[in-house]
This record gives structure tokens, C-alpha cells and sequence, in this order.
């Protein structure tokens, strides 16, 4: 229905017949000269009827037109400094394809703002305006440079299930479900999958999967289903094996959005610094003295809250990863270091004041992991399946989990996570 978008109309085209499909932005009347602007996904074009000169039929079409409508506009290229874009449309046709009812659930054009509730509830129309499509059109590219980053250094994809028996970490956190005569889960990580997988020999695996936390807390960092990127890897050293990766991939990202999506990212005024590698590295204890010098005192053993968080982003001002986590704090399968049990291969990547992505180097030795297990008051038992294939000769690996709504809300520096999900699930939220 349309030969052009909006975006591929350039005054070069000046004099050609073009024919464009897409929403009423605007209309304005100014007696004998009447114009519209239609949007589509590429942006706006001006289309400009003069009375006497266009069409009888295109003028009535565009008197009678409501914001929002659907329309077919054919017409020749004009350039045109002035207008947005430098070009403008002198329509011979204009067709009606679907009319929208008045009042509308939300103002697209942004001047008058809505309140992310009513925003949210009417996703459809929120998600014509032009930043909003940018944060989409951003996490796709943001997908497609997490898959060709690790499928260019040989990495396998893997899908590993959603629906499953137990608490992958002995976690409260699960959304239980009725499966058939039992009761089951929503998966709140891949972990114990993509690590059963090392012992499979396929090495370098990646998952891009939605997981489910019933954290019931309401933040403006957590959501309840989140689409997780994450990575696994066999015959590493230690955990610096995987945070090569985990940084290496973050670079790639921001060069690929730099690269490819200059114009979204302007959209929503976020400037992307593609940082220099290696990144920082900070050892827990040594968080917490700089904290502690900065007025924010963290005991020992206590996570580091988002406070803190921000604060080492304005000392740094750049993406970094905290190491040495105490055993303690951490999941079972983190594996404690050799010469001070007391801290673990853990690490965290943080960036713009926001955790990004949690992993480890893991136990590999089954008998370490049943003791860890034990002594968080997790029955070994439970955890059969996952502790067998520990048994048969499991190589030492590692990995990480990030969650693309997060990188996202750090790129576009958006103030709730909710912004880079099209229909966000949050503790009062599971419609639309
Ligand atoms: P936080 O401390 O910020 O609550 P977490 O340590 O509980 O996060 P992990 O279990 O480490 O989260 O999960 C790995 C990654 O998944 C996190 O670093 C983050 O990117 C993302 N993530 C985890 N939970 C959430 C959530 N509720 N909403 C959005 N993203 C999340
Ligand atoms: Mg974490």
C-alpha cells in the first residue's frame, strides 16, 4: 500500500509520484491551505493542500479527517526547505483506510503528557510516538547485537524449558502454576540448565529467555517477567573467562546502537560512550571503603544498595564490575576462591548506577556443591537432577545473566524499567 516510508523521501526525489500509508499526526487549517502531517514508523512527513491547485476530492478528505486515522496519501515530491524534512507532499489522492474515534485514550503528538499508568494501559497508542518506538526499535537492535556477538565467537543457542519442578536456587521468588494433577513453576532463571549443559560438552552456550520473579516488591528497577540474556561457558580458568565476554559484549552493543541507531538514540536525548576495555574492576571490600568514604556506610556482608550504586557511577562515570563477593552473600553454585573461601569468584557489572548482570565462576565439584548446598539450607535432594550430572565428569565453568530491560533503561537514562517493555508485568499489573 505505500511505496515509500516517510524517512526515504528525501528532496531528491523532487517532481516524483510517491505513495505514503500511515497516521493523521496533525492536521492544520489555514483556510485555502491545509496541511497534514502523517507519521509512520520511519518519522513525519508534511503533506500540503492548496485550494484551487489540489484536488477537490483530497481537500474534503482532509476536512473531515480525526487524529489518529489511517490513511493512503499519493502525491508528488516537492522539495521544500521549510518543511520538516526539507520536503513536502502536494497530494493528488488522499484515502481514508481506518478513521479513529474521538476523544483520544492518549495525546500522541507529546503535548500533553500522560502519566506512565495511563500510558501503560493504553500501550497500543502510546507506542505510536516517535521515542517510544526509538526505545523499541533500540532493544531489538540491542537482541540482535547480543546474538551476533556470541554466535560470531562460536557460541550454541539452547532453550532451555520455562516450565519446571523445582526452585532452581531454593528461592521464594517462583509464580507457582497448576500442571495438570501437580503443582509446578515459572522458571526464575536458566541457571541450573545451562550449567548441566557444560557437562555435555557443548562449551559456549547462550539463552535469550523471559523468566519469572515473584518479587513483590514495586521498584522502578524490578519487573515480575524479564527477558534474560544469558551465557555459559566450559574450560575457563577462572571467572575473568566469562567477564571477558559479559564486557566484551556490552562494548559491541553500544557500538552497534551507536552505529546503527544514531537517530533513535537522539530521539531520546542518550548519548552512547562506547567505553574502552578492559573495564574497571573493584573487589567488594574495597566498594565498601570508597562508599564509606563517600558518607555511605555498608556493613560488611550487605549487598550494596542502589544508593551506593550510584554513587560509584559518579566516581567512575563508567560501567564497572565489583568481584570478591563474600561466599556468603551469594548463590550456592558460586564457587568460593581457593586460598580464601571467605570470598567468592561473584561478580556484578553495574552501569549507570544500575545493576546490569550478576555471574560466577561455579562449583564444578559435585561433593563442594552438595556442601554448599547444605550449608544454605538447601536438601541436596531436590536437587537430584541437577547434582547428577556433576557426577560424570563436569569441567569447570562459569557465566552471567543480564537482563535486557535494564541495559536498555541505562542507555536511554529512563527513570522506571517499565519504559523498555512493551506490556510490562509488575506486582499490580498483569493487563494489558
Ligand atoms: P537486584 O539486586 O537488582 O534485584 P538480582 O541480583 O536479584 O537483581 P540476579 O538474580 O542477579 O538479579 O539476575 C541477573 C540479572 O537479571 C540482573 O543483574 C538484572 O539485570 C536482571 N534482573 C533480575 N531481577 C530483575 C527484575 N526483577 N527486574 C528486572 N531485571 C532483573
Ligand atoms: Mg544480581
Amino acid at each position: 500500500m505505500r511505496t515509500h516510508y516517510s524517512g526515504d523521501v528525501s528532496p531528491e526525489l523532487d517532481g516524483e509520484t510517491v505513495t505514503l500509508a500511515g497516521w493523521v499526526h496533525e492536521v492544520r487549517d489555514l483556510g485555502k491551505l491545509k496541511f497534514l502531517v502523517l507519521r509512520d514508523r520511519a518519522g513525519m512527513i508534511q503533506v500540503t493542500a492548496k485550494e484551487g491547485v489540489t484536488d477537490a476530492k483530497a481537500i474534503s478528505a482532509v476536512d473531515s479527517l480525526s487524529r489518529e486515522s489511517v490513511l493512503q496519501v499519493t502525491g508528488l515530491v516537492k522539495s521544500a526547505p521549510k518543511a520538516p524534512g526539507g520536503v513536502e507532499i502536494n497530494p493528488t489522492s488522499i484515502s481514508l483506510i481506518a478513521s479513529a474515534q474521538s476523544p483520544l485514550p492518549l495525546d500522541v503528538t507529546g503535548k500533553v503528557d500522560s502519566d506512565l499508568d495511563t500510558r501503560l494501559n493504553n500501550r497500543f497508542m502510546d507506542v505510536r510516538k516517535p521515542q517510544v518506538q526509538a526505545i523499541f526499535k533500540l532493544r531489538s537492535k540491542v537482541l540482535e547485537a547480543y546474538r551476533e556477538f556470541f554466535l560470531g565467537r562460536g557460541f550454541i543457542e539452547i532453550n532451555p524449558p520455562s516450565i519446571i519442578a523445582a526452585a532452581s536456587e531454593g528461592g521464594t521468588n517462583l509464580f507457582p502454576i497448576t500442571y495438570f494433577e501437580r503443582e509446578a513453576f515459572l522458571c526464575q532463571s536458566p541457571q541450573l540448565y545451562k550449567q548441566m549443559i557444560m557437562s555435555t560438552g557443548l562449551d559456549r552456550v547462550f539463552i535469550t529467555q523471559p523468566v519469572f520473579r515473584a518479587e513483590p516488591h514495586n521498584t522502578p528497577r524490578h519487573l515480575n517477567e524479564i527477558f534474560m540474556l544469558d551465557v555459559e561457558k566450559a574450560f575457563i580458568e577462572d571467572e575473568e573467562g566469562v567477564m571477558e565476554e559479559l564486557e566484551g559484549v556490552l562494548q559491541y552493543i553500544l557500538k552497534k546502537l551507536a552505529d546503527d541507531t544514531p537517530g533513535e538514540l537522539e530521539l531520546l536525548g542518550a548519548e552512547v560512550d562506547v567505553p574502552k576495555l578492559p573495564l574497571k574492576r573493584i573487589d567488594y571490600d574495597d566498594a565498601l571503603d570508597l562508599l564509606a568514604e563517600n558518607n555511605l556506610k555498608i556493613e560488611w556482608g550487605e549487598d550494596i544498595p542502589p544508593e551506593g550504586e550510584r554513587k560509584l557511577h559518579e566516581l567512575f562515570n563508567a560501567p564497572y564490575f565489583i568481584k570478591r563477593w563474600p561466599t556468603q552473600m551469594r548463590a550456592f553454585y558460586s564457587r568460593p576462591l581457593d586460598d580464601e573461601p571467605r570470598y567468592c569468584s561473584a561478580f556484578d557489572l553495574d552501569f549507570m548506577g544500575l545493576e546490569l548482570s550478576s555471574g560466577a565462576q561455579r562449583i564444578h565439584d559435585h561433593d563442594q556443591l552438595v556442601e554448599a548446598l547444605e550449608s544454605k539450607g538447601l536438601n541436596p535432594e531436590n536437587f537430584e537432577f541437577y547434582l547428577k550430572a556433576f557426577r560424570y565428569g563436569m569441567p569447570p565453568h562459569g557465566g552471567w545473566g543480564l537482563g535486557v530491560e535494564r541495559i536498555l533503561t541505562s542507555i536511554c537514562k529512563l527513570t522506571n524499567v517499565r519504559e523498555t517493555v512493551l506490556w510490562p508485568r509488575d506486582r499490580h499489573r498483569i493487563e494489558p
